[in-house]
Protein backbone atom coordinates (compact mmCIF):
# COMPACT_ATOMS: atom_id res chain seq x y z
CA UNK A 1 0.00 0.00 0.00
CA UNK A 2 2.85 2.48 0.45
CA UNK A 3 6.46 2.84 -0.91
CA UNK A 4 8.52 0.88 1.34
CA UNK A 5 10.07 3.56 3.11
CA UNK A 6 6.91 5.23 4.39
CA UNK A 7 5.91 2.24 4.94
CA UNK A 8 8.59 1.76 7.82
CA UNK A 9 8.31 5.03 9.21
CA UNK A 10 4.50 4.27 9.76
CA UNK A 11 5.70 0.80 11.21
CA UNK A 12 7.98 2.01 13.63
CA UNK A 13 5.77 5.55 15.15
CA UNK A 14 2.86 2.70 15.70
CA UNK A 15 5.40 0.96 18.15
CA UNK A 16 4.82 4.15 20.20
CA UNK A 17 2.31 4.09 23.37
CA UNK A 18 -1.01 5.35 22.10
CA UNK A 19 -0.14 5.49 18.92
CA UNK A 20 -2.78 3.49 16.23
CA UNK A 21 -2.05 2.71 12.76
CA UNK A 22 -4.28 5.93 11.68
CA UNK A 23 -2.39 8.19 14.23
CA UNK A 24 1.07 6.56 12.52
CA UNK A 25 0.09 7.34 9.18
CA UNK A 26 -1.12 10.55 10.06
CA UNK A 27 2.42 11.45 12.10
CA UNK A 28 4.43 9.80 9.45
CA UNK A 29 2.91 12.12 6.72
CA UNK A 30 3.69 15.41 8.69
CA UNK A 31 7.25 14.21 9.21
CA UNK A 32 7.39 13.98 4.83
CA UNK A 33 6.33 17.57 4.68
CA UNK A 34 8.56 18.69 7.16
CA UNK A 35 11.64 21.09 6.03
CA UNK A 36 14.84 18.57 5.81
CA UNK A 37 15.94 20.78 9.09
CA UNK A 38 13.18 19.28 11.28
CA UNK A 39 13.21 15.78 10.28
CA UNK A 40 16.96 16.13 10.77
CA UNK A 41 16.17 17.97 14.37
CA UNK A 42 13.83 15.35 15.29
CA UNK A 43 15.90 12.81 14.41
CA UNK A 44 19.10 13.87 16.28
CA UNK A 45 16.77 14.95 19.57
CA UNK A 46 15.51 11.20 20.23
CA UNK A 47 18.92 9.67 19.57
CA UNK A 48 20.56 12.57 22.07
CA UNK A 49 18.34 11.67 24.13
CA UNK A 50 18.99 7.92 24.00
CA UNK A 51 22.81 8.93 24.48
CA UNK A 52 22.99 11.34 27.21
CA UNK A 53 19.99 10.42 29.48
CA UNK A 54 20.41 7.69 32.03
CA UNK A 55 20.11 6.95 36.02
CA UNK A 56 21.69 9.01 38.50
CA UNK A 57 23.16 6.35 40.32
CA UNK A 58 22.16 7.40 43.68
CA UNK A 59 18.62 8.12 43.44
CA UNK A 60 17.33 6.17 40.07
CA UNK A 61 16.16 9.58 38.25
CA UNK A 62 16.62 10.10 34.89
CA UNK A 63 19.37 12.78 34.67
CA UNK A 64 21.95 13.97 31.97
CA UNK A 65 25.01 14.32 34.72
CA UNK A 66 25.43 12.05 37.48
CA UNK A 67 24.51 12.54 40.17
CA UNK A 68 21.76 14.46 39.44
CA UNK A 69 20.56 18.42 39.85
CA UNK A 70 18.57 16.93 42.54
CA UNK A 71 21.00 14.96 44.78
CA UNK A 72 23.62 17.76 44.23
CA UNK A 73 21.28 20.50 44.93
CA UNK A 74 22.82 21.56 48.74
CA UNK A 75 19.39 23.81 49.24
CA UNK A 76 17.41 20.92 49.41
CA UNK A 77 16.37 18.75 52.70
CA UNK A 78 19.04 15.82 52.71
CA UNK A 79 17.31 14.00 55.58
CA UNK A 80 13.83 13.24 53.50
CA UNK A 81 13.99 10.75 50.71
CA UNK A 82 10.62 10.15 49.03
CA UNK A 83 10.17 6.73 47.58
CA UNK A 84 8.61 6.49 44.00
CA UNK A 85 7.87 4.29 41.43
CA UNK A 86 8.78 6.20 38.48
CA UNK A 87 11.08 9.07 37.40
CA UNK A 88 7.59 10.50 35.59
CA UNK A 89 6.28 10.75 39.40
CA UNK A 90 9.37 12.62 40.91
CA UNK A 91 8.49 15.15 37.92
CA UNK A 92 4.97 15.23 39.12
CA UNK A 93 6.33 15.48 42.53
CA UNK A 94 8.29 18.99 41.61
CA UNK A 95 5.54 20.51 40.01
CA UNK A 96 3.67 20.85 43.75
CA UNK A 97 6.48 22.92 44.78
CA UNK A 98 6.21 21.77 48.43
CA UNK A 99 8.67 19.13 48.39
CA UNK A 100 12.17 20.36 49.11
CA UNK A 101 13.89 16.87 49.71
CA UNK A 102 15.32 14.05 47.86
CA UNK A 103 13.63 11.18 46.28
CA UNK A 104 14.53 7.22 45.24
CA UNK A 105 13.11 6.02 41.94
CA UNK A 106 11.89 2.00 42.67
CA UNK A 107 11.50 1.67 38.93
CA UNK A 108 8.52 -0.35 39.34
CA UNK A 109 5.88 -2.03 42.59
CA UNK A 110 6.15 -5.26 44.27
CA UNK A 111 3.80 -7.30 42.07
CA UNK A 112 3.42 -10.96 42.56
CA UNK A 113 0.98 -11.62 39.73
CA UNK A 114 3.82 -10.08 37.34
CA UNK A 115 6.87 -11.45 39.03
CA UNK A 116 8.22 -8.53 40.48
CA UNK A 117 9.65 -8.93 43.79
CA UNK A 118 11.81 -6.86 45.69
CA UNK A 119 14.67 -7.74 44.51
CA UNK A 120 13.86 -6.84 41.06
CA UNK A 121 13.46 -2.93 42.64
CA UNK A 122 16.02 -0.38 43.91
CA UNK A 123 15.58 -1.35 47.21
CA UNK A 124 19.13 -2.46 48.19
CA UNK A 125 19.76 0.60 46.99
CA UNK A 126 17.48 3.05 49.03
CA UNK A 127 18.77 0.78 52.03
CA UNK A 128 22.18 1.50 51.28
CA UNK A 129 21.50 5.44 51.55
CA UNK A 130 20.59 4.99 54.63
CA UNK A 131 23.73 3.81 55.83
CA UNK A 132 24.90 7.53 56.87
CA UNK A 133 22.32 7.76 59.75
CA UNK A 134 22.05 11.22 57.78
CA UNK A 135 17.77 10.08 56.41
CA UNK A 136 15.43 10.70 59.22
CA UNK A 137 12.45 10.29 57.02
CA UNK A 138 11.35 8.50 54.09
CA UNK A 139 8.09 9.58 52.93
CA UNK A 140 6.42 6.38 50.35
CA UNK A 141 4.49 8.20 47.48
CA UNK A 142 4.20 4.98 45.46
CA UNK A 143 1.09 4.85 44.00
CA UNK A 144 -2.45 4.19 45.41
CA UNK A 145 -2.77 0.89 44.18
CA UNK A 146 -2.84 -2.89 45.25
CA UNK A 147 1.51 -2.69 43.94
CA UNK A 148 1.82 0.42 45.22
CA UNK A 149 0.28 -0.43 48.83
CA UNK A 150 2.07 -3.71 48.97
CA UNK A 151 5.58 -2.02 47.74
CA UNK A 152 4.56 0.50 50.83
CA UNK A 153 3.89 -1.90 53.72
CA UNK A 154 7.29 -4.17 52.17
CA UNK A 155 9.23 -0.86 52.80
CA UNK A 156 7.54 0.26 56.22
CA UNK A 157 8.80 -3.25 57.70
CA UNK A 158 12.48 -3.12 56.64
CA UNK A 159 12.94 0.59 57.30
CA UNK A 160 11.46 1.49 60.62
CA UNK A 161 13.53 -1.35 62.38
CA UNK A 162 16.81 1.04 60.99
CA UNK A 163 15.08 4.30 63.53
CA UNK A 164 13.86 5.86 60.53
CA UNK A 165 10.49 7.60 60.46
CA UNK A 166 8.54 5.57 57.00
CA UNK A 167 5.06 7.95 55.99
CA UNK A 168 2.42 7.35 53.34
CA UNK A 169 1.11 10.27 51.40
CA UNK A 170 -2.63 10.50 52.31
CA UNK A 171 -5.28 9.13 50.20
CA UNK A 172 -6.61 12.58 48.67
CA UNK A 173 -5.38 10.47 45.67
CA UNK A 174 -7.78 8.43 43.74
CA UNK A 175 -7.09 5.17 44.04
CA UNK A 176 -5.78 3.27 41.50
CA UNK A 177 -4.73 6.77 39.53
CA UNK A 178 -1.00 7.42 39.09
CA UNK A 179 0.56 10.55 41.00
CA UNK A 180 1.46 11.53 37.44
CA UNK A 181 -2.24 11.97 36.38
CA UNK A 182 -2.88 13.95 39.62
CA UNK A 183 -2.88 17.49 39.69
CA UNK A 184 -0.43 19.27 41.52
CA UNK A 185 -2.78 20.67 44.43
CA UNK A 186 -4.09 16.93 45.30
CA UNK A 187 -0.75 16.20 45.19
CA UNK A 188 0.32 18.71 47.31
CA UNK A 189 -2.72 17.86 49.66
CA UNK A 190 -1.42 14.05 49.78
CA UNK A 191 2.21 14.93 50.55
CA UNK A 192 1.38 17.36 53.27
CA UNK A 193 -1.53 14.84 55.11
CA UNK A 194 1.20 12.26 54.76
CA UNK A 195 0.53 9.45 57.78
CA UNK A 196 3.04 7.59 60.40
CA UNK A 197 2.98 4.05 59.19
ZN1 LIG B 1 19.86 11.71 41.89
Amino acid sequence: MYAEPLARLIEELSKMPTVGPKTAQRLAFYILRMPKEDAAQLSQAILDAKAKIHYCSNCFHITDVDPCAICTNASRSQNVICVVEDPRDVLAMERTREYHGLYHVLHGAISPLDGIGPDDLKIAELLTRMKDGEVTEVIVATNPRVEGEATAIYLAKIIKPLGIKVTRIAHGLPVGGDLEYADEVTLAKALEGRREM
